[in-house]
């Protein structure tokens, strides 16, 4: 992880309200997936998700909306992603970026995890939310589009938990999880507009093995997921650069406790 960009992990840790109700959230959350989350291991992601109800339609992108959303996998959609929609990235750096990604509209969310470790001088929740929206504000009002602060009410996800077990390294840039319905949770990463994606994904990585995700229930048997989604037509990520960039996260992990796997996208003329 990037710490410049997100500062130690521990302030996670530190802001983690560990009680019964979280641990017995964790376990029901982690046995709901257990279906999903053996066959990504066992067979592969494009054998389980490749296979799911409209997996195609993942890739139609939607040109009139494209939203910067979290990494976060309670908040997927048409959308690019960046881990605190961009918080860590000084500010000129992310405006040119966001710019030249083309971006239809700026969001930010309720107690996000990457604006938190970007702003550990914020200790209480209230001042969290305030300060983040008065920064997503400005910096919808320096790209003039619309601002939106998603609350914890329309995630998709426990507010107490990141239940995700997998984490998508997008290299086309139009995958949308919610065109998919039956896929489990997990964080969506940018790497076709972001230079910051593979620390996103390293970030994404820590989280779910941190207190506020999953934890100690990864292990060799139980692997974390990265899934590699990459265009077979499109040159400016390569299948390879995918993987090493993939592969170069794993390694920070122990060993076995990170699975890496790759999924092309369909045929065009299955997108529609
Ligand atoms: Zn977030």
């Amino acid at each position: 992880m990037n710490e410049k960009y997100y500062g130690p992990i521990e302030h996670l840790e530190n802001n983690l309200t560990a009680n019964m109700e979280v641990s017995e959230l964790k376990e029901s959350e982690w046995n709901k997936f257990e279906g999903q989350r053996k066959a990504l291991i066992e067979f592969g992601t494009k054998e389980v998700f490749g296979k799911l109800l409209g997996f195609e339609q993942a890739f139609a992108a939607n040109p009139e909306r494209r939203a910067i959303i979290c990494i976060d996998e309670g908040c997927t959609g048409e959308a690019s992603h960046l881990a605190g929609s961009g918080c860590g990235i000084p500010e000129e750096q992310l405006l040119s970026q966001l710019k030249a990604a083309g971006i239809t509209e700026f969001t930010t969310h309720e107690g996000c995890g990457a604006w938190a470790l970007a702003h550990p001088e914020l200790t209480d929740n209230a001042s969290k939310e305030e300060a983040v929206k008065v920064w997503g504000k400005g910096i919808a009002e320096k790209l003039n589009l619309p601002y939106k602060h998603i609350s914890a009410a329309e995630m998709k996800r426990p507010p107490e938990l990141h239940n995700a077990f997998y984490a998508i390294y997008d290299a086309t840039g139009n995958f949308n999880r919610d065109r998919v319905p039956e896929m489990g949770p997990g964080f969506v990463t940018s790497p076709k507009y972001f230079a910051s994606a593979k620390a996103d994904l390293e970030l994404a990585a820590k989280i779910a093995f941190g207190a506020h995700g999953f934890g100690s229930k990864f292990d060799q048997e139980n692997p974390f997921v990265l899934v590699g989604v990459y265009d077979p037509n499109n040159s400016s990520l390569s299948r390879e650069q995918v993987l090493a960039d993939m592969q170069e996260v794993q390694s920070k992990f122990p060993a076995d406790y990170v699975k890496v796997d790759l999924i092309d996208t369909p045929a065009p003329e299955l997108v529609q």
